[in-house]
């Protein structure tokens, strides 16, 4: 399958590849860039967001607000996340920390 290149993992230097429908590191060494407040990423996003840019994200979803919104979001760091498998499994996987705010003017104008 095609390998594309989106950049660099933050966590371990390593390539993050898009293959398929999948996208992870190339060293798979946990890290992956997940959904955004609701919001699936397309690569041109991830690209920015793992280049240290501030990304305009739409579709984001909020259980205090009624439909979807747009977001500026910075990648800050990594972060690590755990989880327990149905079957009682202890995962533990890393993604992106981010920090948001919301766009102003010149980001609407688009
Ligand atoms: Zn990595």
């Amino acid at each position: 399958m095609k390998k594309k290149v989106l950049g660099i993992c933050p966590r371990c230097g390593s390539r993050y590849l898009r293959t398929g429908d999948w996208h992870s590191c190339e060293a798979r060494c946990g890290f992956r860039v997940g959904d955004l407040f609701g919001a699936k990423l397309d690569d041109d996003q991830i690209h920015n967001l793992l280049g240290g840019k501030e990304v305009l994200i739409s579709g984001c979803k909020s259980t205090k607000r009624k439909g979807t919104f747009a977001l500026v979001v910075k990648m800050t760091g990594v972060r690590q996340f755990a989880y327990t498998k149905r079957n009682g499994q202890q995962r533990t996987g890393y993604d992106a920390e981010v920090a948001r705010r919301f766009p102003d003017k010149k980001f609407e104008d688009k």
